[in-house]
């Protein structure tokens, strides 16, 4: 979907049910920035059609907003089209990760004969481990084109994870630092990293982005967003608390 002149989302890509994970692209006039690359090579070839249609004319670059799987299990399909993959120096998984994430799904189906078929492997037809090959430091402007964007680190959810902000529009890409509908994903830390988190929250909040397109669930606008900000704080806080904690504070 359009979010503005030059942003876009691609929402509801498949991925172990029931999440579906987003993916984006700004539209710079020289270079259009890929935000995250979906979980195989089938939502990557769609990311590519939509972004690669907004402005035949430009390259294509591809920024990883975190090391999970279903973001950059798209990734091998645009290294092979010679496309440079950025994303935090820490992301760097291995094939027996990428393996044992498909042994996963394929254990999780219900039904026997499609499990002794090895069914998931039809989900990750033709994809490839690849990681980023262009590594993030520290905050980074990729100029687009009469169009920036910053790469802001915004760790928390994993030490990896980073947000794109284009602050001629006004829009935000958090990747799994927002989640909206779903449940945040702790299991990837412990309460030393969901305190970061949450100052990767507020810096966010800083930015008093006017629409926001989280990791996984709908797009926020305007007020949308301090609800979806304040939704995963409370899981967070209560998480670090280890216990519920009462709105009436
Ligand atoms: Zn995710």
């Amino acid at each position: 979907m359009r979010l503005s002149n030059r942003c876009y989302a691609v929402t509801g890509l498949g991925y172990s049910p029931p999440w579906c994970v987003n993916a984006g692209f700004v539209v710079g006039e020289q270079l259009t920035l890929v935000v995250d690359a979906g979980g195989n090579t089938l939502a990557a070839q769609s990311i590519h059609g939509y972004a690669s249609a907004a402005r035949p004319a430009n390259q294509l670059r591809v920024v990883n907003t975190e090391k999970h799987f279903d973001h950059i299990g798209g990734n091998g399909f645009f290294r092979e089209q010679g496309i440079d993959v950025w994303g935090h120096a820490a992301i760097a998984r291995s094939a027996a990760e990428f393996e044992a994430e498909i042994a996963e799904f394929n254990a999780a189906i219900p039904d026997p004969v499609r499990r002794a078929r090895g069914e998931a492997h039809a989900f990750f037809h033709g994809t490839h481990l690849a990681n980023p090959n262009r590594q993030i430091h520290e905050d980074s402007t990729f100029d687009l084109g009469n169009c920036l964007a910053e790469i802001l680190l915004t760790p928390g959810h994993t030490a990896a994870n980073l947000s794109v902000w284009v602050p001629e529009d006004g829009v935000l890409y958090t990747g799994d630092l927002v989640v909206r509908e779903y449940l945040p994903n702790l299991g990837s830390g412990a309460p030393a990293d969901w305190q970061l988190w949450l100052a990767s929250l507020d810096r966010i909040e800083a930015l008093h982005p006017s629409v926001l397109v989280p990791g996984h669930g709908p797009v926020a606008r305007g007020a949308e967003i301090p609800t979806a900000l304040d939704a995963v704080r409370k899981v967070l806080q209560e998480s670090i608390a280890g216990r519920p904690l009462s709105d009436m504070i």
